[in-house]
């Protein structure tokens, strides 16, 4: 009962719906109850006869005391109004109902010049209530005119009027109850749909359905959505992105696989026979096989990169000294591909972060750039202090990258033509990713430019020194 939203949502407007309607019953019962219109003739007969007294002043002011009470007798009688006389100064001279009524409760002088001719109500001795009236007369008295205030039960006012406030009050009211309720039930839906919408949504994505859904509803609903999609569309990417891993893995695993396998099938059966052959074979089977090795100590490299539960160590790293020996190291691999590799370092200031990784990433880059350089090219190490930072970049004159691979080469498994050629160091794609990842846990950042034919530059940006003292990998994730 009640335990969805639609039908909460027509709970309440319903409940808010009987209270509106039952306060605006209330208020209409108490204002007939009052009963205006028999207060509206009250104060019409306190009015007429206020004149009848403005215009008989001149002959009312001569008259002396039985006079007046005469005059004060005939006013109660035609205007049926209780009549009251007083002095200036407050005293109460005649009252034409001073027998049969309870006195009136007024405050002297002050509060009947106060109230000329306007009608207020006062109590009498009893507590009931009474309109009255005040109106001067001469210098010397003052008229007061009272009617007691009409005030009928609510009952007795129903009762009496049934046909004419309590019936129209009904048929009002279940009319209204009857129209809003329809309303509520619309609003209900309209609140209440777009969310089942959502819901199904979500239903749709689990069993593999990413069609956007479309933002209606109330702003609240249509943000909901937009970030629905978003999460959908994010689910989407990272399930095709787990997809295209997979294949990847599978086929860069597969090609070193079957050349082992076949290699392996042609010594056993006897096919590669001579020693020249046996050796080839073999050759091929340890080079596809240290191929293997390194994809899978890639892979688990990047694995962990992602799951941040790589240790970096954080200390002082000497950057001049860390790029000679990478360039020391990589000499013999420049020299055998006749490519001239320099480095030009200035000196400079130590950075935190750890040296084997950043020397992992730059002979990565240094290992590329010699790769695809021709014979005669030049592979370049520039290492310089720019704001506040270090900016490190490897230039080579080799065959560059074309535009439409620059944006995708950091990516995992991209290789911008797989049919280049490598030789023995033939790699997977995974080498920038993994170079990239690094930099970016130092806080730093990669990047790469290049002109087709003419060659390229990656220029690695490191911070001087990191603000906080958490580890690199927390930076990273967060
Ligand atoms: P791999 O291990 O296959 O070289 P990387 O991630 O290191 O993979 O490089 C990705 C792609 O970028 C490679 O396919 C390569 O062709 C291209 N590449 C990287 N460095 C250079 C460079 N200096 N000049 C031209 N192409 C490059």
């Amino acid at each position: 009962m009640f335990t969805s939203l639609r039908s909460r949502l027509l709970l309440t407007y319903t409940i808010v719906i009987g209270v509106a309607l039952c306060v605006v019953a209330a208020v209409a019962l108490v204002y007939f109850a009052r009963n205006p219109a028999q207060t509206v003739q009250a104060r019409q007969r306190l009015k007429s006869a206020a004149d009848a007294i403005e215009q008989r002043a001149e002959s009312l002011k001569d008259l002396s005391e039985p006079g007046l009470e005469t005059a004060v007798a005939r006013l109660d009688e035609t205007f049926d109004l209780r009549v009251l006389l007083y002095q200036r100064d407050g005293e109460l001279i005649i009252d034409s109902r001073q027998e049969t009524e309870p006195a009136l409760q007024l405050r002297p002088t002050q509060r009947l010049i106060r109230l000329a001719s306007v009608i207020t109500s006062v109590d009498d001795a009893e507590g009931d209530e009474w309109l009255h009236l005040a109106q001067s007369l001469s210098s010397e008295y003052w008229f007061v005119l009272a009617t007691p205030r009409p005030n009928v039960s609510i009952l007795v006012a129903l009762r009496s009027r049934a046909d004419d406030i309590a019936r129209p009050l009904q048929q009002g009211g279940l009319v209204a109850l009857f129209v809003s309720l329809i309303l509520a039930v619309l609003m209900a839906r309209w609140v209440a749909g777009p969310l089942q919408r959502i819901a199904q949504a979500a239903r749709s994505v689990a069993s593999g359905d990413y069609r956007p859904l479309k933002p209606e509803g109330p702003d609240e609903v249509k943000s909901l959505a937009r970030t629905f999609n978003e999460m959908a569309e994010q689910v989407h990417t990272s399930q095709q992105s787990q997809r295209d891993f997979i294949a990847n893995v599978s086929h860069e695993l597969r090609t070193p696989l079957t050349s082992i396998q076949g290699f392996a099938q042609a010594i056993l059966d006897g096919t590669a026979q001579s020693p020249d052959e046996l050796s080839s074979a073999a050759d091929v089977i340890y080079n596809e096989a240290g191929r293997m090795h390194r994809l899978v100590l890639d892979l688990l490299d990047l694995a962990r990169l992602d799951a941040g539960t790589v240790e970096f160590v954080r200390a002082p790293v000497d950057i001049s000294a860390m790029l000679e020996s990478v360039v020391a190291k990589l000499t013999p691999q420049a020299t055998q591909a006749e490519v001239a590799l320099t480095a030009r370092v200035d000196s400079l200031p130590g950075v935190i972060g750890d040296g084997d990784r950043l020397a992992q990433v730059f002979t990565n880059l240094v290992d590329n750039a010699i790769k695809h350089t021709p014979a005669g090219g030049d592979v370049r190490v520039v290492a310089q202090l720019v704001d506040g930072g270090i900016e490190i970049s490897v230039i080579d004159t080799g065959e560059g990258i074309p535009p439409e691979d620059l944006g995708r080469i950091f990516e995992r498994f991209y290789q911008v033509d797989k049919s280049r050629p490598g030789g023995r160091r033939r790699g997977a794609g995974l080498g920038l990713a993994i170079a990239n990842e690094i930099i970016l846990a130092h806080g730093g950042g990669l990047s790469a430019k290049s002109r087709p034919g003419q060659g390229s530059v990656f220029v690695v940006k490191l911070p001087l020194a990191l603000p906080d003292d958490t580890t690199l990998a927390e930076r990273r994730r967060m």
